[in-house]
This record gives C-alpha cells, structure tokens and sequence, in this order.
C-alpha cells in the first residue's frame, strides 16, 4: 500500500518550497493510488504559531488540492515517548544526564572534546542510569549511533542515487528532550513508522537527516520507507531560497494574491526540479497526475526567478496566460467571481451570459486580477476612457455615426450580432465612411478601450440597454 506524507512544521507561513513538497507528494499519491498523509509536525512548542497553521491551511486548501488523512504531531507524544522507550529499553538509546542550557541546545551541542557524545554518559551502566533517572535527574535520551569500526549507514534515494554515511561522522542525537519532548527526528520516524508511510518525498536539505532517520528505523523494527529527496530551490543569484532575505518571493499567498490560478501555480511549481520526458510545460493537473515520476526530477537545484522589484516568476505569468484562457471556462468562473467580489464589482446575473463574457476577454488577460481591472467595462457601469480610445473617439465624425447607430439599435427590438453588424455596415456604406471608424468608435464607447475583442462581440456582451446607453453617453 503506497502512503506518502506532506509534514509542515508550524512556524513560519507557507512557503513555495514546502508548497512542491505538498504538490509532488499529492502527485505521487495521486499517480499510483496511494494515499496521503498530512501530518502537522508541532511539537516544537516555543515556535510554533496559530497564524502558520491558518497559513498553511490557508495556502494548501488555495491549491485546491486534497488529502486523505490528517494528523497532528501533539496528539501523538505518547506514541513518540514509547517509541523513544523502546529504543532505550533495547539498549540502542541511553540517557544522557548532562545538564544543558536549554532544551533546544539538547539536539545539538555536546561537551568536550568527543563531539559524538558527552563523556560519562554512553558508557554509564543501566543500573547507574536507572537509580539516577529513579531520582528525578533530568535526562535527555540519546541515539547510541554503533561505533563499531567501518560501520556505515546506507540507503538508495529515488533522486539522489545511493547515499552512505560512515556511523563515526553522526552523533549521537537526541530522541527525547528533558521536557519530555520528541525531537523531529524521533517524532518523524515513529509517526512514519506507525502511520506506515512507504515514500517519504521531502527537501534536499533533510537528505542528511536520512542516515538518522534509517537508524531509529532499524531501531523501531520498521520497515524502511523509500526516500525521494527534492533538489534545492535557490534565487537567481544562486543563493538558497529564504524568507529572510527573499521575502515575498517564497510566499505562496504573494502568487495568489498577483492573481493567479491555483493551477497555474501547482504547475509552475512541478517544473521546479521535476521535467516530464517531451518537456512540456503548460500540462493539466490530470496530464501532469498521468506522467508525474521520480524519473523526471533533476538532481540540480532549481531556480526560481525574479528581481528586486517584481516577486513573480515570468514563466509562471506566461503559465498563467496560457491556463487562464484554455482552461474549461466552468473551471476558472469561481475564481474570476472571487476576484470581481475583491474588487467591488459583481459578476453578471445570467450565468450563461457571464460564463460568454469571461470566456470572450479571458484570452487577452495574464492574471486574474485583468478581469477586475481591464475587464472593469464588463462588469461596472463606470470605467474610465483610455487616450487611445478617445482617438477613436475624435476621430471627425465619429461621434455623430455613434449616436445614430444608437437610434437604430433602439428601433430594432432584435439585438444580436448580426443585427448589429447589419446597422452598423449600413449607416457607415449610407454615410460613406469606412465601417472601421464605427467600429472602433464602438470598441471605445463600449469599453473605454482601443483594442479588444470584436467589436460585434461587444454589444452582446454589454447587452442591448448598455450598449446604447454608452454610445449615447459619448455623442453628447
Ligand atoms: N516538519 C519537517 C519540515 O517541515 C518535515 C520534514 C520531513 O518531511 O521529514 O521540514
């Protein structure tokens, strides 16, 4: 049974690095009927924050992609805590009395020379240990990382190929905290172990944590899942990708609020160290679902670009584009209507005639936030008149044909395009003028706007009443 995991820790807002983790897990899942796992991975108390949890569920469920089964790390000490007293029960942990000055510094530093243990403690007999711990000393409980000599630790990475790490380069870490609390390391396999997850999909920069992880596995008597590590996200500049210093390049809200497509996005993000075999790159999500593999990730970092003023990757603004107008119409309405509710407009009663409306302006637009802003003529009785429009409008003459276009519109109660098309080609053959100057005219009257879709489009899509009204409104 495949089961994957996506495990966000909690302290910090949802970030594009963690949102591929999410993404390529999903796929994975998704891809071979498995199932996926989301696990909140807080138990570091001291950092973790409510506002990075309402942030990732924030970001994951903007995704709109979805999960199977659900759990939080801190309803789950007590399967930790048995987990770590197993390990010490067997002899393959000890407890480590040596005072540190907090509990974070516990999973790092050690005293003394030996970096891989502090003196006294892994040699201590288990009656010594026992007496002290039956004391009430606190105590951290440590891996005993085998020490016999050439001793290695192995396993195949689905991307980066076999990895071996020598015993004598790993310390022994912590499992327990004097608090009482799991590390991630302890915290992460057991709930691993016990959630049987068989894949574990994550950042290259846990690859190193892997020979740990393998060790409490073996010590767990857990099968050991299949890794699959992601190649680095790093800046134009090379630099590693950090909030810190890239702000609001690594928020996934700063994407969705520049107006995009959840699926734009998903899609960009696949391309981020993963290529399908044709290299193609606007996919679906189900065309992506149906190639998506290990094969394809690349073990070389990827970059993510952008400059000091602008956040958005321009491969993910042409992704957009070209997701915004091929998409099913259906598919991008909701999202076009949550971005006119932002903007203080509404979208259009009849919902056919919406659905024609958004699907006529879409292909000119790049981001959602077009539709409320040049799309504003559609949905607003008011917008303003670009200067290239009113050219169109100043043109001699124009005005004049605009408003008697108008008086026959409002004589014929059949309103169409190919009504409008007929009046329209008369009045200008009758006046002898070029139908362009009306036509022009009307794209301006109608939408403030020099170029767009067809003009004959337009009136149908302002309606009969409006149409009117806007080319009256500029003939006076
Ligand atoms: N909570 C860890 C993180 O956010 C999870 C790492 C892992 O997937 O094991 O980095």
């Amino acid at each position: 049974m495949l089961r994957v995991r996506f495990a966000p820790s909690p302290t910090g807002y949802l970030h594009i690095g963690s949102a591929r983790t999410f993404i390529f897990n999903w796929l994975y899942a998704r891809r071979n009927g498995g199932t996926m796992v989301l696990r909140l991975d807080d138990t570091d108390i001291e950092r973790n924050t409510q506002a990075s949890i309402d942030s990732i569920f924030d970001g994951l469920n903007w995704l709109n992609l979805s999960w199977d089964e659900f759990y939080r790390q801190s309803d789950r000490l007590d399967l930790h805590r048995a987990a770590a007293a197993r390990i010490l029960d067997q002899g393959l942990a000890y407890r480590d009395f040596t005072p540190a000055t907090d509990s974070n510094a516990e999973e790092k530093a050690f005293d003394g020379p030996a970096w891989r243990s502090n003196p006294g403690q892994r040699e201590m007999s288990k009656q010594d240990s026992d007496a002290r711990a039956a004391a009430g000393e606190p105590f951290v409980i440590r891996f005993r990382v085998p020490r016999d000599p050439g001793r290695t630790v192995t396993f195949n990475d689905s991307v980066y190929g076999e990895q071996t790490k020598a015993c004598e380069d790993i310390e022994d870490f912590a499992l327990l905290r004097s608090n009482g609390m799991p590390t991630y390391h302890l915290a992460s396999c057991a709930d691993d172990a016990d959630l049987r997850i068989s894949h574990i999909i994550r950042g290259q920069d846990h690859l190193t944590n892997t020979f740990k992880h393998v060790l409490i596995f073996q010590a767990l008597d857990a099968a050991v899942p299949q890794f699959a590590h992601l190649p680095l996200l790093i800046a134009p500049d090379g630099a590693k990708l950090s909030k810190r210093k890239h702000g609001p390049v690594v928020s996934v809200t700063t994407y969705r609020d520049a107006g995009f497509l959840p699926h734009s996005y998903v899609n960009f993000l696949c391309l981020l160290g993963w290529s399908p075999k044709d290299n193609r790159e606007q996919m679906t999500r189900q065309e992506i679902v149906d190639i998506f593999s290990f094969e394809g990730i690349n073990r070389s970092n990827a970059v993510v670009n952008f400059t000091e003023t602008d956040p958005i990757d321009p491969k993910a603004l042409w992704l957009n584009s070209q997701h915004l107008r091929s998409l099913p119409v259906a598919e991008i309405l909701p999202a076009v209507t949550a971005t006119l509710i932002a903007a203080g407009l509404a979208p259009l009663a009849d919902p056919a005639h919406y659905a024609r409306v958004v699907d006529l302006i879409r292909a000119r637009y790049t981001t959602l936030l077009d539709f409320a802003t040049k799309g504003r003529p559609y949905f607003a009785a008011d917008f303003p008149i670009e200067p290239a429009a009113l050219e169109k409008l100043d043109v001699p003459g124009a005005r004049e044909l605009l408003r008697d276009l108008a008086a026959r519109l409002e004589a014929d109660p059949v309103f169409t395009e190919a009504t409008v098309e007929q009046h329209l080609r008369a009045l200008a053959t009758e006046r002898g003028v070029k139908a362009g100057v009306l036509i022009n005219g009307s794209r301006a009257a109608l939408t403030g706007q020099a170029v767009g879709p067809s003009a004959f489009h337009l009136f149908t899509a302002a309606g009969r009443e409006r149409s009117i009204a806007r080319l009256k409104a500029v003939s006076r």
